[in-house]
């Protein structure tokens, strides 16, 4: 069995198709899927394809695009629904500068300082349910490393979309942190990332597609989905020599323990 740590069926990209979405997954051993919400819209209906589907579970959170969402009620929205038993992490949360200086989508991209306060309001989140936390870093490694190491042994918890070296990903290892690989390695031969992943034990790794994003070869530029897990499953284990049963094995043992499910 593998297990999609990171997927967002909640999208509109899937629409109505979710049903079908999951059965492929099933059909391809993917038999567990973590729905991640980005907004507490996106997070309650996380949670209700998690009540719907025993193969999902949920995680509630704000993500940093998303940082001024976050209020008083915003705050305790995602509290409640993060005791319910199926929601097995804070997330996805982090910081995302990539933004900051380019033009963008938004009227008003969240500035370094409102990502940070949001981000910080969630890692105490995390702290007060005791869940794991699923963080997004980008082009902002060196603050979030900085933050979460001011919560240092008092959270647990993975970095989503690993697409850095070996030097980084030593520091999430060090923070007892996991890395979540995602289809951006199989876009490469090689680069820093592929060198990293070699160089990481499997026994500190999760697998995740971001689905609908980042669709692994052979289907790059699709849509993606769960099922699709595999793809990057198989890479790593091209990549490290080692059997995909092993891959298999070790990243959905990490992911059943990490996120408490069975
Ligand atoms: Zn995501």
């Amino acid at each position: 069995m593998f297990i999609d740590t990171h997927c967002h069926l909640n999208f509109p990209e899937f629409k109505t198709e979710v049903s079908a979405v999951i059965g492929r997954a099933r059909d391809a051993k993917v038999d567990r899927m973590i729905n991640v919400g980005i907004d507490e819209e996106t997070s309650r209906r996380s949670l209700e394809l998690a009540r719907r589907y025993p193969e999902v579970y949920a995680t509630v959170g704000i993500h940093p695009h998303c940082s001024l969402d976050l209020s008083i009620e915003t705050r305790s929205s995602l509290l409640k629904l993060a005791a319910h038993e199926k929601v097995v992490a804070i997330g996805e949360i982090g910081l995302d500068y990539y933004y900051l200086k380019r033009s963008s989508q938004f009227a008003h991209y969240p500035s370094r300082e409102e990502q940070i306060f949001c981000f910080e309001q969630m890692l105490d989140l995390a702290l007060e349910t005791q869940l794991p936390v699923i963080v997004h870093s980008r082009e902002a490694d060196a603050d979030v490393l900085a933050i979460l190491k001011s919560y240092s042994g008092a959270l647990r918890g993975v970095m989503h979309c690993f697409s850095g070296d070996y030097d980084y990903a030593q520091k999430v290892l060090d923070l007892g942190f996991y890395i979540s690989v995602t289809g951006n390695i199989t876009f490469k031969k090689s680069s820093d990332t592929i060198e990293a992943i070699r160089r990481i034990p499997t026994s500190s790794m999760m697998i995740e597609t971001d689905a609908p994003y980042l669709a692994p070869e052979p289907y790059r530029g699709k849509r993606n989905e769960p099922a699709y897990v595999v793809e990057v499953a198989k890479r790593i284990a091209e990549i490290k020599g080692i059997s995909l049963a092993e891959v298999e094995h070790d990243t959905t043992k990490k992911a059943m323990k990490l996120f408490g499910i069975s």
